[in-house]
């Protein structure tokens, strides 16, 4: 099948429907239901976009004849890796950045699995009982699977926030946190939740554990990694309040179109084919699955894509709203344009310095280069809140006097168009502005997506704890040590020691 049209995608959607809840009800077909249907309609317009005959050569590979989304593809230089870039790119302006989890992220993550899949084979050669499952085998066959159907995944690797000073043993039930019930021939049983599954309007789900697992050996039932279908039996969804409330893409330009769900995902027994089992009962495996294998490094390239197109959303909606107003004179208006610019060209630099410094890994697979991808990674989340900020500060009351497509079009329309013009634009265009930048800023898709910046790729505070072990410190550390052990004294000039008399 390769890479599908938006037609397949949403009658493969229509036809096998996730088990979504959301206001307590049954979501029949996500294609349809108000709350879901415009986002299933953008996911078919992103696959849709691959076969745009302009943008198939960028957005797609070709192997054996067939071609695949390029997210899908294992770089083997840099410059598989840059063409990589582009398409991650080209998808992300789709949104104006703003879908996290637009398909690529977790074909990022899958590629980079399926590549290192030898890495999951150390889990059957160290399990009693599960000796014979090859692990590597399943997760290889698994990323091809995921490829051969140009499949959308969702993921869920936290557990339930009920109490962040016990582990997951410790809970009330041992199965709040998702964990292995009993082993069966055909598979495992899995029963608990987990957190979040952003975007749960996919064919598939992904599950490995957070990577803090702090559980002992002998409590490793909470060690996992598996994939199953989104409408597995016991598996269901509980979305959050939808953000798209059908107001449409004049009043809520971003709302209307890409509110990709969160939802909390309960597994109710769940089998688990054992072909669709990545990892099993080891806690260190589990831990480092993402490290060892790359999978975040690939997943992080992408994100810097993402946010490089998401930053030049807010750049060009700032500097919009300045010339709508006639602002841009202000000294302090064009420090606050600037600052955008400066986090635009940092991470852009730090994109760049993570394809120039990409090494290949023990798997083959060429690999960008992890400091400027931590920096991102830690970097964009700390700074993110400032750029709704700017665009309150540089629209002021325009951000809030907002009337609708329905207030255009009523009694008072003909006031509208006269007080709500721009500088250089009509009152329509000028209000479709507005729009865009409260929605960026602060309508609930604009919070949300304040939240998701701050948490979606791990808590700030253990990311940065991460970054203070894994880098390494030391070459800075000796720098320092000598130059302290440097005995010379500064050479005084003698005119100077002279004195200067004026
Ligand atoms: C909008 C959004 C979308 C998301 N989408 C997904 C998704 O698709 N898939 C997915 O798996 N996850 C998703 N996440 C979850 C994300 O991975 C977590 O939010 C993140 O890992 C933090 O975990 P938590 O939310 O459970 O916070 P908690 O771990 O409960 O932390 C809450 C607070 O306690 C502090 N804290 C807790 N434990 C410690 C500790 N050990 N050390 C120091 N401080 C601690 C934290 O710093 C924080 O201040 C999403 C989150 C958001 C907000």
């Amino acid at each position: 099948m390769a890479a599908i049209t938006g037609q397949q995608f949403l009658d493969r959607l229509r036809q096998n429907p996730p088990t979504l809840y959301i206001d307590g009800q049954r979501v029949e077909d996500p294609t349809t239901h108000p709350a879901t249907r415009n986002m299933a309609h953008s996911l078919a317009g992103l696959y849709d976009l691959q076969n745009q005959p302009d943008l198939r050569e960028k957005l797609t590979y070709e192997e054996n004849g067939q071609r695949y989304p390029m997210s899908l593809m294992v770089p083997r230089s840099q410059e598989d890796l840059a063409r990589i870039g582009e398409a991650h790119r080209i998808r992300a302006d789709y949104s104006l950045g703003f879908l996290g989890r637009a398909p690529d992220y977790m074909n990022a993550n899958v590629m980079a699995a399926g590549a290192g899949a030898e890495y999951f084979n150390q889990c059957s050669a160290s399990h009693p009982g599960s000796e014979k499952r090859d692990f590597a085998a399943n997760m290889r066959r698994y990323a091809e699977f995921v490829r051969e159907h140009d499949l959308c995944l969702t993921h869920a690797l936290t557990n339930p926030q009920v109490n962040r000073a016990k582990q997951a043993s410790e809970m009330p039930d041992p199965y709040i946190a998702l964990g292995v019930v009993e082993e069966r021939e055909e598979g495992i049983v899995v029963r608990g939740a987990r957190m979040m599954a952003t975007l749960p309007i996919a064919d598939e789900i992904l599950v490995f554990p957070s990577t803090v697992l702090k559980e002992n050996a002998d409590k490793s039932r909470y060690a996992m990694g598996f994939a199953l279908p989104t409408n597995a039996p016991g598996l269901s969804f509980q979305c959050r309040e939808p953000f798209d409330i059908g107001r449409g893409p004049e009043d809520h330009p971003l709302g209307s179109r890409f509110d990709e769900q969160d939802a909390f995902v309960i597994f109710d027994d769940v089998l688990v084919p054992w072909e669709r089992v990545f990892l099993l009962y080891d806690v260190e495996l589990a831990n480092k699955a993402y490290a060892a294998t790359d999978a975040v490094l690939h997943m992080a390239y992408q994100v810097v894509n993402l946010k490089i197109a998401k930053t030049e959303a807010f750049l060009g909606t700032a500097q919009s709203i300045v010339n709508a107003i006639g602002s841009g004179q202000f000294q302090h208006v064009q420090s606050k344009v600037a600052e955008i610019i400066i986090m635009l060209e940092i991470m852009k630099a730090l994109e760049v310095a993570a394809v120039a410094g990409a090494t290949v890994n023990e798997y083959g697979v060429m690999t960008p280069a992890r400091g400027p991808l931590d920096a991102a990674r830690n970097y964009y989340p700390a700074m993110y809140a400032r750029l709704p900020e700017l665009l309150q500060l540089l629209g002021a009351s325009g951000i809030i006097m907002m009337p609708s497509q329905a207030d255009r079009e009523g009694p008072l329309g003909p006031q509208i168009a006269k007080y709500l013009q721009a500088g250089n634009a009509s009152a329509e265009d000028r209000l479709k502005l507005f729009r865009l930048a409260w929605d960026m800023s602060m309508s609930s898709f604009g919070g949300r997506q304040s939240l998701y910046e701050k948490f979606f790729f791990g808590d700030p505070v253990r990311m940065h704890t991460a970054l203070y072990e894994v880098y390494d410190k030391q070459p800075a550390v000796e720098r320092i040590g000598q130059f302290l052990k440097r005995s010379e004294k500064p050479q005084v000039a003698q005119s100077q020691s002279e004195g200067v008399t004026a």
